[in-house]
């Protein structure tokens, strides 16, 4: 069994029901176990150019499970979770219905072709540190340290957004806040 840490982000659609609908399907997959879960935050559309107020704002979220997936059949279930979901791909950071990220891993280090964890930008963005220490205030980004306290340095430009947290309660382990 391995801990991973996924985020989760929609700029376009239904995005709180759709990252909702996401967060259930994760759970819902074969050897897949929900841990905790972030409430949503909201932010400023990132694009290759930088922030760009001009493209729908983000909403993201953070969800840990328990998985005995490897990190790759965790990552191609996810593409298909993305899929039912009408993502598309044209533009590299261009606006999408919903994009589903391996952040960690417990503290295990992959880099394939396909597969890099830790996520190698997780650590400067604050729409995915906010919800992830939110999930998990202990959290550790392995060769980064305390999520919280890289979220301290770099400053946090996200909305909190005034929904229940990700998973259903219901469906979340012994790890999950109220
Ligand atoms: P970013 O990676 O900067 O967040 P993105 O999420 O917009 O950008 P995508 O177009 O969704 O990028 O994904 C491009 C490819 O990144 C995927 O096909 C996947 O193989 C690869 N990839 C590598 N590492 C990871 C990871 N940790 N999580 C998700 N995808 C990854
Ligand atoms: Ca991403
Ligand atoms: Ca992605």
């Amino acid at each position: 069994m391995t801990r991973a840490v996924i985020a989760l982000g929609a700029n376009l659609g239904d995005r709180g029901s759709t990252l909702r609908a996401a967060a259930a399907a994760v759970a819902a997959l074969p050897g897949v176990r929900p841990v905790s879960s972030s409430r949503e935050v909201e932010s400023v559309a990132l694009t290759l150019d930088g922030l760009d107020t001009t493209k729908p704002r983000y909403r993201n979220g953070v969800v840990v499970v328990e998985t005995e997936l490897e990190p790759q059949e965790l990552l191609d279930a996810l593409h298909g979770i993305e899929d039912e979901h009408g993502r598309t791909r044209e533009v590299r950071w261009g606006d999408r219905t919903l994009d589903l990220d391996v952040i960690a891993v417990d503290d295990r280090r992959i880099d394939t072709e396909t597969l890099t964890v830790p996520h190698p930008r997780a650590h400067e963005r604050a729409f995915v540190l906010a919800p992830w220490v939110d999930a998990d205030p202990e959290a550790v980004l392995p060769g980064h340290g305390p999520v919280a306290t890289l979220l301290a340095a770099l400053g946090d430009d996200t909305e909190r957004v005034d929904e229940p947290r990700l998973f259903d309660q219901r469906d979340a382990g012994a790890g999950a806040t109220p």
